[in-house]
């Protein structure tokens, strides 16, 4: 008799140590994420977001996100550089919105480092389709990364995904999609890497803008790389995200004059 206890203690041991543990989003600033819902059509859609919030003002801001790269200016401009590290996937989140994995402070260590200037990574996530146009081209979906110095500057490096081959990290986060919206999950047994979600080579040309959170409050001041290579999810890998988020891209803004610079 003992031992069947025993048994099922371990059983259930196994079982807590093998199921996601999840946390519920801690409202900011004595709300919840968002203090007024917005949608990606209709009413609450893209042309009225300014309009729902006063904390939503900037999204009829004169710099905003995203853009349809029609002209660049050729410069010198450094390159890109990673330092990404595998780690547990932790902090997996579906936002209503998209999916979005959170990389909290004090730090996990994963860097973009443009020239001299070291960003670490926030989060990243995904649209769908692509909200970044290049001469008019939009892909099947895009994935952000959003960094910040340690000064607070926002940086989001943008990936367009086209269809191709499968991305193997891509297949960890959609076989373990969060159910629940709103809570930080960890997945346990899963590690993923967020290197092996960029393009392939190691010498990443670019367009560079400034621009703003391409979501409300659509906070102007972000300084966007959006890399010249696409990187591949199968097409049932977009079409998986696609049949969870038809449509969660913002339409490309105005230009107003800034000028896009383009790496050599
Ligand atoms: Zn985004």
């Amino acid at each position: 008799m003992k031992k069947v206890w025993m048994v099922l203690l371990l059983l259930v041991v196994a079982i807590g140590l093998l199921s996601v543990r999840s946390r519920a989003l801690k409202p900011q600033n004595g709300h919840s994420i968002w203090r007024t819902a917005w949608t990606y059509e209709g009413p609450k859609g893209p042309d009225h977001w300014a309009d729902l919030d006063s904390e939503y003002a900037a999204c009829n801001g004169k710099e905003q996100s995203p853009i349809d790269i029609r002209s660049a200016q050729k410069a010198d401009l450094p390159p890109l550089r990673f330092e990404f590290k595998t780690a547990p996937l932790q902090n997996y989140i579906n936002n209503f919105y998209t999916v979005r994995v959170n990389y909290h402070a004090p730090g996990s260590g994963d860097f973009m480092i443009v020239g001299d200037a070291r960003y670490q990574l926030v989060q990243f996530h995904f649209h769908h389709p692509a909200e970044e146009m290049i001469h008019g081209r939009r892909d099947a979906m895009v994935l952000h990364y959003m960094f910040q110095s340690s000064d607070g500057k926002v940086v989001g490096l943008a990936v367009l995904l086209q269809p191709g081959p499968a991305n193997a990290t891509v297949q960890k986060l959609w076989d373990h999609m969060p159910k629940n919206v709103n809570y930080e999950n960890d997945v346990p047994g899963v590690e993923i890497n967020p290197a092996d979600m960029l393009p392939p080579g190691n010498r990443y040309s670019y367009y560079t803008y400034m621009g703003s959170v391409s979501a409300p409050p659509c906070t102007e001041g972000v300084k966007w790389f959006v890399l010249k290579t696409p990187a591949t999810l199968s097409a049932k890998q977009i079409a998986t995200f696609a049949k969870l988020w038809p449509n969660d891209a913002r339409p490309v803004q105005p230009i107003n004059g800034r000028v896009v610079e383009e790496s050599q």
